[in-house]
């Protein structure tokens, strides 16, 4: 019998995770990722973080970008930005177009993000059951410290996260429901797993889906997750500014707090060892190893850790 895994993902340090987690064998791997980072732009649905797994794990991401697809051009944003005489601050290139196209083409026909993510995991080969944690828009808003609010991906991509900010919501989160096969699969799980993503705006707002919260914490599986901190930073990306936002320090033992009871094991970097007597002491069962994904087999040892946790 395969050991049955959900996954909760954002963007890269998920899709890593999940390279890793792949190879390992007689695994059945549910995914559930964040819609937060999910933006409108030039009447186009974008879905960064659904995306982003998808295009790695079809192995047709740009790996030194760190997002989109490789072999890029960037013809249809040149034009754009002729037509509109301005630059554009969300690069787009046109590989990733053809995706925003068909994705808002069957939104507009009535289809659900779900169904549209297992067309597009069909047609790239993907054998994981990759689900969006919901099919209703919602995204994530940045409260800054002068009041205004902006939208996630204007205050990370245009601004570098570098406008103050006091704390994120998730619009659209209250009346938003999980995609169909969400709750299921934590329901059923043998093991539930937060791979290195971002607390705050990636897996933090997964579990501002109502009702997904709730399921782990009922689910009969064992949660294990992976730092994203090493020492005082991330390992690439802005997760500090996150928390930072919200008086939060950044470091392994800061981000288990954060998880708090959702947590029952928790993998910090070795390098970070000294922290494991502070984490074990908030009843969460600590242990530390390289937790660099350096390739797709360092990230399957940090995964096969992981997992042995729990087991
Ligand atoms: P995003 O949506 O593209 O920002 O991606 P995620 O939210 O899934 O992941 C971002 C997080 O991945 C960052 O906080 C990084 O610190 C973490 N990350 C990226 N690469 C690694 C790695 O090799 N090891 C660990 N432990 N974390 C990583
Ligand atoms: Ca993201």
């Amino acid at each position: 019998m395969p050991i049955k895994v959900v996954a909760l993902a954002g963007g890269i340090g998920g899709a890593r995770f999940l390279k890793g987690l792949r190879l390992i064998d007689d695994l059945e791997i549910s995914v559930i990722i964040n819609n937060g980072d999910d933006i409108n732009m030039h009447g186009l649905r974008i879905c960064p973080d659904l995306d982003s797994v998808i295009y790695n794990l079809a192995g047709e991401s740009d790996l030194v970008r760190g997002w989109g697809r490789k072999d890029e051009t960037w013809v249809v944003q040149q034009q754009l930005a002729h037509y509109l005489g301005e630059e554009q601050w969300f690069n787009l290139g046109d590989k990733d177009y053809a995706t925003h196209i068909y994705r808002t083409n069957l939104l507009n026909n009535g289809i659900e993000l779900s169904e549209i993510v297992k067309l597009q995991c069909a047609k790239w080969g993907i054998g994981l059951n990759l689900m969006p944690a919901t099919n209703d828009f919602v995204q994530t808003q940045v409260q800054l410290t002068d009041g205004q609010q902006i939208h996630f991906q204007e205050w990370w991509v245009k601004h570098r996260a570098a406008l103050p900010a006091t704390g994120f919501e998730l619009i659209g989160a209250e009346t938003a429901k999980p995609a169909p096969g969400v709750l299921d699969a934590i329901a059923q799980a043998d093991l539930i797993i937060l791979p290195p993503s971002n607390p705050i705006v990636s897996i933090g707002m997964i579990l501002r889906i109502p009702g997904i919260r709730a399921a782990i914490m009922a689910a009969s599986a064992p949660v294990v997750g992976v730092s994203p901190i090493i020492g005082g930073n991330p390992v690439l990306g802005m997760a500090d500014k996150c928390l930072t936002a919200l008086g939060l320090e950044t470091s392994a033992t800061s981000v288990a707090a954060q998880y708090g009871d959702l947590l029952d094991a928790w993998l910090i970097a070795d390098t970070d060892d000294e922290q494991v007597s502070a984490i074990t002491n908030l009843g969460i069962k600590c242990e530390s190893a390289p937790l660099l994904m350096t390739d797709d087999q360092a990230a399957k040892e940090i995964a096969m850790r992981a997992i042995g946790m729990t087991r």
